[in-house]
């Protein structure tokens, strides 16, 4: 449908969403984009029509200011005030229309979830840098994306504040979307907000409607932050059920937490198990290269210059937040905008000097590790040098020549000559076998995540 307005000229502009597709073409939209069409024109108040309120919800947050610039490009700026909204043929909108107990899988095509449960759109896996610390649990996170239901189920994914958790989680949510549209319907949410639904459903006497949401709405859960639901037993057993349905069903489930399954306290075994029945991953802080690329990547997003020895700088020093380490580009980023100045060492340094330690620098050695690792083992130091072959002494010295690795500039040889004379190969072998444990291995992946946390406190302290 076309629409005649007056242009900048004054000569008649004829609105034509069809060219304006043909321009988004090339963002690789969704196919079901194709599908939208002009509903409404009252003068220059375009409406555009999606098959859902699925659809137009996405399509608004992700493409309409994309659909407006592009607009504006074809006719001169702002003659469209262009609205997306549902086209009335499907799904009536935010609230389910049959909701409750009479509510069957077969009604699943009128509903659609509401928009608190969208993914965010500034999470995706083209923002997601991949390094060695978290490559593991992209890559099953993206493997889930790309199948949902059918690649692992459920995935777990652990790490400590900041490290990417919540970003992975909103990008598979993105991703399905995406690929999907409206067919599968996604619930992103936190667990904070899956307790205040069962908060509010006791209180209102209506758990059975709470309970349908998820059983017959929902195709993949996804639930950020399940330590939140420690020791709070009703949330806990509604969640039981909540996951034995759509496991049962074959739906996607990803669950994020701080900790491994098997560490969370005040949570029932039960669902400890469970949680682990599938695919466990954690994210290990990022070495010094991924925080550069990281910051390099931030850098770019926010038009700043970051000079190389400044991401150097900033990746050495804020050892292992991600958050952290986006806050100091972005205050970099916010003084250089405000003052137009290049981003200097000098600069970064002396703005970041409240985060950044600069003055008696405590600095992680090797013999501090070797303290540390032999202490969380109940070894002596003197053991964890020696030659000892058994695991039980074996695994901790390979752990701290890993830490050794990641936490100080020496070399292989410089590593093995501290270990009691080793050779290089023996101190790559070692570095490479705990990285695969790591993986593979939660009491190795939950060694190295308390071993490094106690050593980073060190430094921070
Ligand atoms: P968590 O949920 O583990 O506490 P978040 O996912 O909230 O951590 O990540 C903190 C911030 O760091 C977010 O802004 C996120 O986008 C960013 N971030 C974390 N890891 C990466 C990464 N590998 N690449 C790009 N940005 C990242
Ligand atoms: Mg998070």
């Amino acid at each position: 449908m076309k629409q005649a307005e007056k242009g900048q000229t004054g000569q008649d502009v004829v609105f034509d969403w069809k060219a304006v597709l043909e321009r988004i073409k090339s963002h690789s939209p969704p196919d079901w984009l194709f599908s939208i069409e002009v509903t409404r024109t009252e003068g220059r108040k375009i409406t555009l029509g999606a098959k859902s309120q699925f659809q137009a919800l996405w399509a608004k947050n992700h493409y309409l200011p994309l659909i407006n610039e592009t607009a504006g490009n074809l006719y001169g700026k702002e003659i469209f005030e262009i609205t997306i909204d549902t086209d009335g043929s499907g799904p009536s909108g935010g609230e389910s229309r049959k909701n409750g107990r009479d509510a069957k899988p077969e009604d699943k095509e009128v509903r659609a979830p509401r928009a608190e449960s969208f993914p965010n759109s500034a999470n995706s896996f083209e923002n997601f840098i991949v390094g060695p610390s978290n490559q593991f649990a992209h890559a099953a996170s993206y493997a889930i994306a790309e199948n949902p239901g059918k690649a692992y189920n459920p995935l777990f994914i652990h790490s400590g504040v900041g490290l990417g958790k919540t970003h992975l989680l909103h990008s598979i949510g993105n991703h399905i979307l995406k690929k999907n549209g409206s067919r599968i319907n996604i619930f992103c949410i936190s667990a904070e907000h899956f307790t205040n639904g069962v908060i509010k459903s006791i209180k209102t006497g209506s758990m059975d409607n709470f309970r349908d949401l998820y059983r017959f709405n929902c195709d993949v859960l996804l639930i950020d932050d399940i330590q939140f639901i420690a020791g709070k037993n009703s949330t806990q057993e509604e969640f039981f059920h909540t996951f034995n349905s759509l496991y049962t069903a074959k739906k996607q489930i990803v669950i994020t937490s701080d900790k491994h399954p098997s560490l969370i306290k005040n949570f029932e075994e039960r669902l400890k198990s469970r949680f682990e029945w599938g695919l466990t991953a954690d994210i290990q802080p990022p070495e010094v290269e991924t925080k550069i690329a990281i910051i390099e990547k931030k850098a770019e997003k926010e038009r700043i210059e970051v000079p190389a020895d400044v991401a150097s700088f900033l990746a050495q020093n804020i050892v292992s937040n991600v958050r952290e380490l986006e806050g100091s580009v972005n205050k970099l980023a916010a003084y250089s905008k405000m003052f137009n100045e290049r981003i200097t060492l000098e600069l970064a340094k002396d703005l970041l000097k409240n985060l950044v330690k600069k003055e008696s620098p405590k600095i992680i050695t090797i013999e501090l590790i070797q303290k540390e690792v032999s202490s969380f083992f109940n070894l002596t130091v003197k053991e964890l040098k020696s030659d000892q072959k058994q695991k039980k002494v074996s695994e901790p010295r390979q752990i701290a020549m890993f830490l050794s690795r990641r936490y100080t500039s020496s070399s292989f040889p410089e590593i093995g000559s501290k270990f009691g004379g080793k050779n290089h190969s023996t101190v790559v072998h070692a570095v490479k076998n705990i990285e695969k444990k790591i993986y593979r291995d939660p009491s190795v992946s939950n060694a190295v995540s308390a071993l490094s946390a106690s050593l980073e406190k060190f430094i921070t302290s």
